[in-house]
């Protein structure tokens, strides 16, 4: 498996791991495009939003709960943030692993593109 995200599941490449659980993973983005810039990702490998089946709600809906929680503790919930997730190349999806942006602080507002 060469995917990246796996690798930073598996201990085989570095990321600053912020929260884990039994479902989830969430790690600071590389290149951050806000002050707050992490991703949330499921640690089953899942490509992306097509390949998510029925029964997989609870998956998706965790994901988002990780999001509000990290959000509190980064001090941006009051402010306000934003939850991306990119899909398929048009979507600007790059990493073929299933990820929730949780993006807080000014740049932010540049992603409305
Ligand atoms: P997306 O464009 O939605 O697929 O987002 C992929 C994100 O993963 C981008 O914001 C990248 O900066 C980030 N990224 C790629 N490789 C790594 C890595 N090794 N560690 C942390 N973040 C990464
Ligand atoms: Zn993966």
């Amino acid at each position: 498996m060469s995917c990246i995200f796996c690798k930073i599941l598996s201990g085989e490449a570095p990321a600053t791991i912020i929260y884990r659980d039994e479902q989830v993973t969430a790690f600071r983005d590389i290149h951050p495009i806000a002050r707050t810039h992490i991703l949330i990702i499921p640690n089953r490998h899942i490509d992306s939003v097509n390949e998510l089946e029925p029964g997989e709600e609870l998956l998706v809906g965790h994901m988002v709960l990780v999001a509000k929680e990290l959000a509190a503790q980064e001090g941006v919930a009051e402010n306000g943030y934003r939850l991306m997730i990119n899909t398929g190349a048009h979507g600007g999806q790059t990493v073929p692993h299933l990820h929730l942006h949780l993006i807080a602080g000014k740049l932010a507002r540049f992603l409305l593109g």
